[in-house]
């Protein structure tokens, strides 16, 4: 099977957008009908961005099979819908781990272990790995951080053997820069494009299309001397202006030809253009959208990147549904009881985030209390879902000082205790209950209508009632106190069939008031919105005026 490589380098700045463009690509080919995965090489030591903190990279996203990775995967499954899996996500360290295991169990035969060829290898065959597990006509592959990086250097060797390796038809360079606007001397400037892609020359690579990041539009003229200075042709010199939404970036791509010109710098015939109907019209919805409505995500990383999922899955809902949704950050440690009404003005709706430990999570609690007593939707989500559930506690079920056995070890009333599996467990990286796992809806619960909203007039069977969602966490709903919730109000309507753990819990009394132990964020995408997600946002639009 002749698999094709497409590479995405980035240089002169981080924070370009790679991980849009990879996930534009993807999405392009597709279209195509061609068979794609996108996958990330990041050049840190980490195994994974499981024990990061979120303010370093952001959000770590999960993969159905579990694998914590680069928030970027998550843009990859939303533009495409396709899953994606822990072979699409490596890092230096999960490259090191590997050739140092080999050498340990002496696999190498005496050899001394090197940078070039032992490490180049393994990322050679990381690359390929994915090709070899399915059928895929092409792989993507989005080398993280700069040209230039100390660290990065490895992967980009590997590119340039690769490329030699499979020939001008199976790789292919793409190459993300950025292109700034100097204000005082109203000009664009092309030198630290030509500078970054000297230096990638300089490593063996030529790009055969260059991606220019820019706040203006690029006149001929600039692309034309860019292409020149680059050994690139003019009409491989692509602008990637900011853009209203990400999700317009495929069009916009499409529209230069991008996608055409990849087919045929690889030997292929683009052919006809294909309609993408379902895209265009999400596009065209939220092109249309007038009316707007804010909700509140209640959080403690005051950082745009920390949520990224939710975000994105609250705009995907909130566009079917005719809404623009403003998220607004409300930092849970700047809650009291006080000023909670304040804080929370003008939402229509409340998401109480995901997270690990003691920080913010009082502001956590007080909005959960706040959400249940004044009936505004409210979504708890893993560690908010957890905070619902303290909050129902100490103020419905009476427990003094109730909490999460995670911060508060000696609590009388530990509602939320570790998992059995988790107490023998000493590591912390990647031993979570991660990935997706089955959860059993109650029928006729809020839950399950929101996942099958026609269910009534459907047969019923058993396999309607099962879900799947993915996982990331260590403490869990105390099954001893299951029935004293049950009886004063706050129902377990989703469950593990097989452990009986609760995935989700909800008052059927109020509007709107779910917690899912589970991440739905992960899972959400552009053409297949999430469930909860949607019935949530229409939840919100109906307590609104306009509604
Ligand atoms: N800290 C909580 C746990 O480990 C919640 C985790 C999360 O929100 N992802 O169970």
């Amino acid at each position: 099977m002749d698999t094709k490589y497409i590479f995405i380098t980035g240089g002169v700045a981080s924070s370009l957008g790679k991980g849009i463009i990879a996930a534009s690509i993807g999405k392009l080919l597709q279209d195509r009908g061609y068979r794609v995965t996108i996958q990330k090489f990041d050049p840190y030591i980490n195994i994974d961005p499981g024990t990061l903190n979120p303010y370093e990279h952001g959000e770590c996203y999960v993969t159905a099979d579990g694998m914590e990775t680069d928030l970027d995967l998550g843009h990859y499954e939303r533009f495409t819908g396709i899953e994606t899996t822990r072979d699409n996500s490596v890092t230096t360290g999960r490259i090191y781990q590997s050739v140092i295991e080999r050498e340990r169990r002496g696999d190498y035969l005496g050899k001394t272990i090197q940078v070039v060829p032992h490490i180049t290898d393994e990322i050679k065959r990381r690359i390929l790995l994915n090709a070899t597990k399915q059928p895929l006509d092409f792989v993507i592959t989005e080398i993280g951080g700069t040209i230039g990086d100390i660290e990065s250097q490895p992967f980009i060797e590997a590119i340039r053997q690769l490329r030699w390796e499979l020939g001008q038809q199976r790789a292919l360079n793409i190459h993300l820069t950025y292109v700034p606007y100097l204000a005082a001397a109203g000009e664009l400037k092309t030198k630290p494009t030509q500078t970054s892609v000297k230096q990638l020359q300089g490593l063996g690579i030529q790009p055969e299309i260059l991606v220019l990041r820019t706040e203006h539009d690029l006149s001929e003229e600039l692309r034309t001397k860019v292409a020149h200075f680059c050994n690139v042709d003019v009409t491989a010199v692509i602008q990637s202006q900011d853009l209203p939404s990400i999700y317009e970036v495929p069009v916009n791509m499409q529209r230069q030809g991008l996608d055409a010109i990849i087919l045929r710098k690889m030997g292929m015939e683009p052919g006809e253009t294909p309609e993408a109907g379902p895209w265009h019209d999400f596009l065209e919805r939220r092109r249309h959208v007038k009316q707007e409505i804010s909700i509140a995500l209640v959080g403690k990383y005051d950082l745009q990147d920390a949520y990224k999922s939710i975000t994105e899955s609250l705009t995907h809902a909130g566009t079917y549904n005719g809404r623009k949704v403003k998220a607004i950050f409300v930092n849970s440690e700047n809650i009291t009881p006080e000023n909670v009404a304040e804080q929370l003005k003008g939402m229509v709706g409340i998401v109480i985030c995901p997270g690990f430990g003691q920080r913010g999570i009082e502001g956590k609690i007080i909005a959960a209390e706040f959400g249940r007593t004044h009936d505004v939707p409210t979504f708890g989500i893993c560690l908010g879902m957890q905070m619902m559930v303290i909050e129902f506690a100490r103020n419905v079920l009476h427990f003094p000082n109730a909490n999460s056995s995670e911060m508060d070890g000696k609590t009388r009333y530990n509602v939320i205790d570790l998992m059995e599996e988790q107490k023998k467990i000493t590591q912390l990286g990647g031993t979570m209950r991660l990935g997706a796992y089955d959860c059993e809806l109650q029928e006729g619960s809020k839950a399950y209508h929101a996942f099958f909203p026609k269910a009534e007039s459907q047969p019923s069977s058993f396999s309607h009632h099962i879900i799947k969602e993915r996982h990331r966490h260590r403490y869990e709903f105390n099954n001893l106190y299951k029935s004293v919730y049950e009886t004063h109000g706050m129902k377990c309507v989703g469950t593990n069939p097989k452990t009986g753990l609760v995935e989700i819990v909800e008052i059927p009394a109020l509007r709107w008031y779910i917690g899912t132990q589970f991440h739905p964020e992960y899972s959400s995408t552009v053409l297949h919105p999430h469930p909860l997600f949607m019935s949530f946002i229409k939840a919100c639009i109906d307590g609104t005026a306009e509604a």
